[in-house]
């Protein structure tokens, strides 16, 4: 089995590069730090809280263009040791804005970091939600004026109950106009309405989802309109989305019909890889390898790089 999901073409489609920092990478822009004391941090992210404040301490290290350069530089490499052939890779283009970084040259070291490297890169560039409406569009309009640089998509992440995805319908319309797609973190700490939202918004996929299996109607419609879950089943365990890994309602996902792709989100927070993903999921599961194929195949079903809307 192991070796099947070694060998099988993946892709990865739920990725934030901010999440990506092994300790020793951060080590390499930080060598004040120590890969214990890393690893110590990111051991004791339990909570949606905990992660955002271990997220804002990397992003203090990621101070411009040549550090987030070395960071895609370190995830690619570890990406074509799993045999992934397609990423597409959240930024927090928010965040940057947020601590005045120079957007334009973090992006440009980005795209010609992504070009060395045989894995196929797009971007999905994201906002903030808790920020507010403002701060939303702004992020917005830089990844419409991207899409011609490989940005496919746009997303929004942080806090859903303090930014609910209704609140930027009128953003989320600008950026569907304009040609890009629209991937919204939904399910993850609120609940079903959370997603259902998302759908309203016109969200080709869903972050997470996973308050979905609350409601057997939502599964119906995500089914029915095509609309993937991205799941992350390490990340959703280790903050208590999920009580532990084997209580996640995948199973009831693939049952339902629903699209599902695995991911791992924040692979090094998450102490996790791709292919440890799916290696958990076959376990916890039980799954066929032919579901292990089907999952890996709907991971470039669904991406947004030249995949009908
Ligand atoms: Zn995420």
């Amino acid at each position: 089995m192991e070796r099947l999901i070694a060998e099988l073409p993946k892709a990865e489609l739920h990725l934030h590069l901010e999440g990506s920092l092994e300790p020793q990478t951060l080590c390499e822009l930080d060598p004040a730090l120590t890969v214990e004391e890393i690893r110590e941090r990111y051991r004791h992210v339990h909570s949606f809280p905990a992660f955002i404040e271990v997220f804002r301490w990397i992003l203090e290290r990621l101070r411009g263009p040549a550090e987030y350069a070395l960071a895609l530089r370190r995830l690619l490499e570890r990406l074509e040791t799993e045999n992934v052939a397609y990423a597409e890779i959240t930024v927090s283009a928010g965040t940057i804005l947020w601590q005045d970084k120079p957007f334009a040259s973090v992006f440009e070291a980005l795209t010609r970091e992504a070009a060395r490297s045989r894995i196929e890169v797009r971007w999905i560039l994201d906002a903030v939600r808790h920020f507010g409406p403002e701060h939303v569009r702004r992020v917005a309009e830089l990844a419409v004026e991207r899409a011609g640089d490989g940005v496919v998509a746009f997303g929004i992440g942080g806090d859903e109950s303090r930014g609910p995805a209704r609140r930027f319908y009128d953003t989320f319309r600008f950026v569907r106009e304009r040609g890009l797609h629209l991937t919204i973190h939904a399910g993850e700490t609120a609940g079903p309405e959370s997603v259902r939202q998302a759908l309203e918004a016109g969200a080709g996929r869903i972050g997470h989802g996973v308050a979905a299996a609350r409601d057997p109607e939502l599964l119906e419609e995500l089914a029915r309109r095509r609309v993937a879950l991205e799941v992350c089943l390490t990340s959703n365990a280790a903050i208590g989305v999920v009580p532990r890994l084997e209580d996640h309602p995948l199973p009831r996902f693939l049952a339902a019909g629903v699209p599902v792709t695995l991911n791992t989100d924040d692979p090094a927070i998450f102490s996790t890889t791709l292919n440890r993903e799916y290696e958990k999921a076959a376990v916890a599961f039980r799954l066929s390898a032919a579901q292990l194929r089907q999952i890996a195949a709907a991971g470039f079903v669904h991406r947004f790089h030249a995949g009908a809307r």
